[in-house]
């Protein structure tokens, strides 16, 4: 079977794959769809280590074609997902207290394990989210990471209705972000992107406010428009973004950052301590979150905007990403020649 396999000097190569035969509590899922998400950049830049001969890809969506026994939770001919979050030891504090995500043997899917970026994927049945009927496969793709991270994401900010969000980076993430701020949470979302087509989406998504940042001083105008956000999520890849995150905030006002531009950020200590601003990562989601993320996307109040494309078109769609030429999410259509 084709898979986009990460090669030694960081491109991607499809290749013939023979996989393994099945094991205990495992299901052979026959590859539907699967999202390309800027982590799929960093992981074949190889910003977190040397993972040539991996198959990439952590927003797949497949149906089962073979259970192994042990398995319960899957049957053949279900609809389930890949995500970055396979599998967790189940046994430890963080598997144990909603936590599962910060599990330190996690294995991710097109990372440390091969991912959904193929014809076909093993994966660990009880790790595999169900995908409800009435969510299109390809739309559900999306959600398996950009829509459950910036989901979660918008929880840990904490955010009450009424109160002001800035999303930073209005990319494959950020568009969800503003939708699941807006459209479950019922905030007030200001929108900030150095791309003018994002901030177009944006206002299309119903962004309260939209900002460039290269034309205008964010911060400046939060802080004149709203006293300041409450929250702010940042998924925007420029460490530049997560230093004016810090400044758009309110007293009291929490950083979410979920983007991973492989840098630091500055922290300006009395503003920190004074202002009691709170900084905080948020890393992907749980199993049930991805569960209510679906569910928020199957009733239509959050829509991925997704492209498809062929596997062979993976290279291309790397370098459309880094060049900031893609709105929405390109998503492989593992159907298409
Ligand atoms: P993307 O390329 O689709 O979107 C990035 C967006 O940031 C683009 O719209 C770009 O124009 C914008 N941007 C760049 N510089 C900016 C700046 N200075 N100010 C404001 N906006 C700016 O990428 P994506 O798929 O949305 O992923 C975003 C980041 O999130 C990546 O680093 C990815 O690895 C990371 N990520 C993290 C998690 C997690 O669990 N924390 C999960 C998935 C992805
Ligand atoms: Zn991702
Ligand atoms: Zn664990």
């Amino acid at each position: 079977m084709k898979a986009a396999v990460v090669t030694k000097d960081h491109g991607v190569d499809i290749q013939d794959k023979k996989l393994r035969p099945l094991q205990y509590g495992e299901a052979l899922l026959s590859m539907e769809f699967c999202g390309v998400c800027h982590t799929d950049l960093h992981v074949k830049e190889g910003h977190f280590g040397d993972v040539t001969g991996t198959t990439l890809g952590h927003e797949g969506i497949g149906i089962v074609k073979e259970v192994y026994s042990g398995v319960t939770s899957l049957k053949v001919g279900d609809r389930a997902s890949v995500a970055w979050f396979f599998q967790g030891c189940g046994h430890c504090e963080y598997c144990n207290s909603g936590n599962e995500t910060l599990c330190r043997n996690v294995k991710n899917a097109g990372y440390s394990v091969d991912g959904g970026m193929a014809q076909e994927c093993i994966v660990v049945a009880d790790y595999a989210v169900k995908v409800p009927d009435n969510l299109d496969p390809a739309a559900a793709s999306s959600i398996t990471c950009a829509g459950v991270t910036t989901y979660k994401a918008v929880k840990v900010s904490e955010i009450k209705p009424g109160q002001w969000i800035a999303i930073y980076g209005l990319g494959g993430l950020g568009n969800l972000a503003l939708q699941y701020a807006k459209n479950v949470f019922n905030a007030k979302v200001v929108a900030i992107d150095v791309n003018e087509s994002q901030l177009e989406l944006a206002k299309s998504m119903g962004a309260d406010l939209v900002i460039n940042p290269i034309q205008e001083d964010a911060a400046k105008i939060m802080q004149e428009k709203c006293g300041g956000a409450h929250a702010a999520v940042v998924t925007a890849v420029a460490r530049s973004a997560f230093n004016a995150a810090v400044d758009c905030l309110r007293a009291g006002g929490r950083l979410v950052a979920v983007g991973l531009p492989p840098e630091s950020m500055d922290l300006n200590i009395p503003r920190l301590v004074l202002d009691g601003i709170q900084v905080v990562g948020s890393l992907v989601g749980t199993r049930e979150d991805l569960k209510e993320a679906f569910q928020f996307a199957a009733e239509g109040k959050v829509v991925p905007k997704v492209t498809k494309r062929p596997l062979k078109d993976i290279n291309a769609i790397f370098t459309e990403m880094e060049q900031g030429k893609i709105t929405g999410r390109m998503v492989i259509d593992l159907a298409m020649s």
